[in-house]
């Protein structure tokens, strides 16, 4: 297995085109030619696990935060960010990473903290908008078929999880004159023409448009294909955070209990509620969610699952929502199997380990 089909498929299968602005996702280190033997996957890429790869001859690490977030003009091993790329290229390691891209997926980090408490029909809590375009094409009728199986062959007429080869047709009638130097489908030069059309539309992510466009160019017959592409601010499919329901209402203590017990958490610093009210709805967010607490809240969210909050945070909460906060390791610890079950899930027979090493820089006494 060469590196560039493990990354080629990571890179669309989780789209980099899905990662924040501030963020450095994808293939870090490595040459996309070199032979994977086996992978290593962690949350952290730290000088330990890179260790724990050389030893057990692991070429491959694929890890959920990148190493390598900021500019570097030296590496001269003065940090563990520089000695882990030194010794990487030295022992020919290569190093993925899959952050923000993985945490806006639908499935995606905190659906497996969904997962892990069990809440029912899991939302995300704060879907993308402007991420989404459609696609209008005019195309005679006996092309129809052709030219909507190459767009959805390409990744358009996807809508959220569960439809795909969504479109819309609508019939018409199409003019135009070709002009000399034209070698028309249909009709004669300098003659002007009707013809019966139908409007396909169709919607995708905008990041799909060079691809989708290139397979309306080679399935479509006219020599200039008519389109329009516009692109809208629709919620996407993807985002940040995960909303849902408890089977079972609970109260704030049992759910304290309880979600100490799913996560493996040493710890969980919380806010109170008013009135002692039962928990119903819950929002999660893996990593460093504060930013989402309005959202939650205008979700009607009774519980807000994340990390990293600020003592001035957690007045935020006003007691109309607790806040739980897990620790960052901890609400991101699942995310090694999520990523995990991704590389299984098309590369069933590659040697794929999760690190031992426990990265979380925080003890707790
Ligand atoms: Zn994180």
């Amino acid at each position: 297995m060469k590196l560039f089909e493990i990354s080629n498929y990571l890179d669309t299968r989780v789209p980099l085109a899905f990662q924040e602005e501030y963020d450095n996702c994808g293939l870090l280190i490595g040459n996309k030619d070199e032979k994977i033997n086996s992978v290593l996957i962690c949350l952290d890429c730290t000088e330990e696990v890179l260790d724990e790869a050389i030893k057990n001859k692991h070429n491959l690490i694929i890890a959920h935060h990148p190493v390598i977030f900021q500019g570097i003009k030296k590496i001269t091993g003065k940090n563990y960010v520089e000695k882990v790329i030194q010794k990487a290229i030295k022992y020919d390691i290569a190093i993925y990473a899959m952050h923000t891209n993985l945490d806006n997926i639908y499935g995606g980090v905190s659906f497996q903290i969904a997962n892990k408490i069990g809440l029912e029909n899991p939302q995300i809590l704060k879907p993308k908008t402007n991420l989404l375009s459609k696609l209008s094409v005019y195309c005679p009728k006996p092309f129809v078929d052709k030219v909507k199986k190459a767009l959805f062959n390409s990744g358009a007429g996807r809508v959220g999880e569960f439809y795909d080869r969504c479109s819309f047709i609508s019939k018409g009638l199409g003019s135009f004159r070709p002009l000399g130097g034209a070698t028309p489908f249909s009709g004669n030069i300098g003659k002007e023409s009707l013809v019966e059309e139908d409007k396909v539309e169709v919607i995708f992510y905008s990041y799909l448009k060079p691809k989708i466009l290139f397979a309306l160019e080679h399935s479509h017959p006219y020599e200039e294909v008519a389109y329009i592409c516009t692109e809208m601010d629709n919620s996407s499919f993807c985002g940040s955070g995960v909303i849902g329901d408890l089977t079972k209402e609970m109260r704030l203590v049992k759910f304290l209990a309880y979600v100490k017990k799913q996560m493996n958490t040493a710890v969980i610093r919380y806010t109170n509620l008013k009135d002692n009210a039962k928990i119903k709805r819950v929002a999660v967010c893996g990593g460093s969610g504060s930013f989402l607490l309005e959202d939650a809240l205008q979700n009607d969210a009774d519980v807000f699952i994340s990390s990293d909050f600020k003592y001035h945070d957690f007045f935020d909460s006003n007691n109309e929502i607790s806040i739980f906060d897990i620790g960052h390791y901890e609400s991101e610890y699942f995310t090694q199997q999520l990523i995990f079950d991704i590389v299984k899930e098309k590369f069933s027979k590659l040697a794929v380990h999760l690190t031992t090493v426990c990265t979380n820089p925080i003890l707790y006494y």
